[in-house]
Order: structure tokens, then sequence, then C-alpha cells
């Protein structure tokens, strides 16, 4: 039996201007990590792919799913690796063949697709078709066809192996997590943010996600599904930490003193205050929302507009131009949707106003700070939250989970 393998591609393209090793080692440290609970598995480089190899016995549909979800593939390829000699490759085709005949009784063509990247291989790949093909042709019965084959085999020749499929699994594109820093998300428990804060991370930003709970006017419902939701966008090894920060009291302060029809605004000014200085004690660069303009009343141009001046960092809303259906789509797929559903309401149903300002004018929001004790009810707030650690791929000088932010 020839050795069972999962190549990993990624698209060449994305690489243009960047640390193309950074990138590749990157990636196949991510890939390792996230497929160590499966044993046998050993994952390599080898020109321009990340190869996994594993036992016949092992999982090869999970090992292929785990490494197409995975920030920066662009597809995987599940077949065999077998020498890269003539015989031993036709070998491989016909094996592959078989196997996808099985699944595919119905099937009358194919085709053969061959690359060589091993110089030291000298049968180019025009030949290499040709010859592996009539071998299948007489086999299997199938005919050829070019154009549509019900049945692709591809070959890759690269270095002295060869490497064979007839199967492959879309990956999520993206780049690999820990190849362009860290961001603090602004995670609630509802459906947009999660779906936000798995954008940055398919762009190679690593997550650190803050939530404000209603503690302790509410009960901490909403923390239960957040952390939920943090471990399901865990799973791409893109989540460092989730911080529960208790909200409750300074909702409870802009309540009784601030205008009531800013008061959301408000909440939202002092949110990004706080992630703000958690970013700052992770040594992250922005700061990440799930905003979609239009959305609610707090989304508008001019609300985006009041809200963004309470942050010296950039804010990063990648939703912003996103349709709700779009978002609900994308975080079915990235398995969020049914917790955000279940999940009951967070902070933000406290205290609010009855007709929220929905165009807020410049330096409202500021007057209305006036009457408040802005900084001590940060820290106050911040005093309070505490740090659960996720199981990460990146390890940034990880800072110890000491719950305080100053
Ligand atoms: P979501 O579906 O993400 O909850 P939303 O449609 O409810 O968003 P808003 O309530 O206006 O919209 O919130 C806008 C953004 O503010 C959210 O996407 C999120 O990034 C942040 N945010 C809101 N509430 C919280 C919270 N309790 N904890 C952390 N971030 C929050
Ligand atoms: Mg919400």
């Amino acid at each position: 039996m020839r050795v069972r393998i999962a190549l990993v591609h990624y698209h060449e393209i994305g690489l243009k201007g960047r640390n193309r090793g950074q990138f590749e080692r990157r990636l196949e440290e991510n890939l390792r990590w996230a497929l160590c609970g499966i044993s046998g598995v050993d994952v390599a480089r080898v020109a321009s792919r990340v190869l996994v190899r594993m036992p016949d016995t092992a999982d090869h549909d999970a090992v292929a799913a785990i490494a197409a979800a995975t920030p920066g593939v662009s597809y995987v390829a599940i077949g065999r690796e077998a020498a890269a000699t003539p015989e031993a490759i036709a070998a491989a085709a016909l094996e592959a063949m078989r196997e996808a005949r099985e699944r595919t009784p119905g099937a009358a063509t194919f085709a053969v697709d061959s690359r060589r990247s091993a110089t030291t291989y000298t049968e180019d790949s025009m030949a290499m078709n040709r010859r592996v093909g009539e071998v299948l042709r007489c086999e299997s019965g199938l005919s050829v066809d070019l154009g549509a084959p019900d049945i692709t085999v591809w070959i890759a020749v690269v270095q002295a192996n060869a490497y064979v499929w007839t199967r492959r699994v879309e990956g999520v594109g993206g780049l690999p997590v820990g190849t362009s820093g860290a961001v603090v998300a602004l995670l609630s428990a509802g459906i947009d943010s999660p779906v936000a804060a798995w954008r940055i991370m398919r762009r190679g930003a690593s997550v650190i996600a803050v939530h404000f709970s209603g503690r302790p006017q509410t009960a901490a419902h909403s923390e239960h599904y957040v952390t939920e939701i943090a471990h399901v966008l865990a799973h791409t090894g893109g989540m460092e930490r989730l911080y529960i920060v208790p909200f409750g009291d300074v909702q409870r302060r802009i309540a009784l003193d601030a205008p009531e029809d800013l008061r959301v605004i408000l909440y939202r000014r002092f949110m990004l205050r706080m992630a703000e200085r958690i970013a700052e004690r992770e040594d992250a660069r922005a700061l990440v929302t799930g905003e979609s303009l239009g959305q609610v009343a707090s989304q508008t141009l001019d609300n985006v507009a009041a809200i963004s001046t309470a942050a010296s960092m950039p804010v990063l809303r990648p939703l912003i131009g996103s349709d709700k259906q779009e978002i609900i789509a994308e975080a079915v797929a990235i398995g969020t949707y049914d917790l955000s559903i279940a999940s009951t309401d967070d902070c933000c149903t406290l205290f609010m106003p009855r007709r929220p300002q929905t165009h807020a004018m410049p330096g409202e929001a500021e007057m209305a700070e006036a009457g408040l004790d802005v900084d001590e009810l940060v820290t106050m707030a911040l005093a309070g939250a505490e740090a659960v650690d996720l199981p990460t791929a990146v390890k940034r000088g990880r800072r110890k989970a000491g719950p305080r932010v100053r």
C-alpha cells in the first residue's frame, strides 16, 4: 500500500511582496498544530506545498477537512505518494482510478493532468499524460475526455516522489494566521462579530477577543455563549485569548448621568476604549467590530463616526459593506450561527433608550461624556476583567493571563 497523503496547496499570488519563507513556515506550523490530535500524521514542506503524510488507518477525510479550514489554504488534494519512477506512477494512478470509480460508479470518461517540478525526472508532463492515460484507458475501459472528464487523475512529480490524487477539497483561502500581527476583536454573542473576527483571522491576524457582559446588572448567560463561540473560532488556530469584562455598572452610570438618546453610542465608545487598553497590553495593532452600515440605528455613518473618535487605534469593520444574508451564510459556514441565535441577550439590552439617536452630531458624544469620569469607569470595569486562554497555533511571546488590565 502506498502512503496516503493530503497535499496542501496555497495561492502563490498571495505571496507577492511578502516574505515567502515566513509564510510557508507559518502555514506548515499551523497545519501541524491543527492536526496534532490525529495520530500518525506527519507534516512537512515540499516545493511550494505542505505535505501531510498519514497511515491508511487515519481518517483522511477529517484530515482534509481540518487542513481545508486552515487560513492560507487554497485546496487540499487527497491521494497517495509513490516513488518518482514511470512504473510506480502508473501503479499509483491505477489505484487512484479504482478508488475514484468506486466513488463515482457512473463515470465514463477521464483525463490525466500531470505536473513535473522535479528536474531529475526526465519524462515531461505531456509524455506522462499520454503514457499514464493509455495505461488507465486499457485497464478501465473508460474513454479520455480532456474537456469535462468525470474523473481527473492529477499527478505531481516533486523531488524524489510523485503524488497522485483524484479528489480535492477547496480551502478557505486567505493567509496563515500569525503573518499579519494581532488585533483585538469586540465579540458579542450575536451573529455579526464572530464573522468579523473570522474575516480578519482569515487575512492572517491573530485575534484577542473582548466580550462585555451585563454583569453585575444582569446574569452571565452571554458569557457562556461567547466562550463557546470563541472555542469554535479557535479551531483555526487564530484565537489567542478571550477577555470578559463586566460592563453592567458602566452602563448604569451612563444611564444615570448622560442623555438618554446617546446611551448606545456611549456604551460603544466605552467598549472601544477598554478594547484599546487591552490591545495595548496585548501588543495588538487594531480593533475589530461587526458593524455593518445601516444595519441598526447605531450603525449609521454619523454614529459610526461618533463612536470611532473614542479610539486612537484603527477600528476595522470587515462587515461594513456586507448584507445580513451574506453574514448569516458565513456564520453558518464557520459554525457560529447556532450558538449566536441560541444566545440570550448580552449587555446590549440593558438600559436601552426609548428613542436612540440615529444621527449623532460631531462633538455631541464628547459633550455627553463631560459629566462622567471616563478614566475611572474604564479602569473600574477592566479591574473586573477575566481572561480565558484559548488553544492557539500562534505563540507571540504570550503574556501571562493576568486578569487585571491597567
Ligand atoms: P453583533 O451581531 O456582532 O452582536 P449587532 O448587529 O448586535 O452586532 P451592535 O449591537 O450595534 O450590532 O454592535 C456592534 C458591534 O459592537 C458588534 O458587532 C461587536 O463588535 C460590538 N459589540 C456589541 N456588543 C458587544 C458586547 N456585548 N461585547 C463585545 N462587543 C460588542
Ligand atoms: Mg449584538
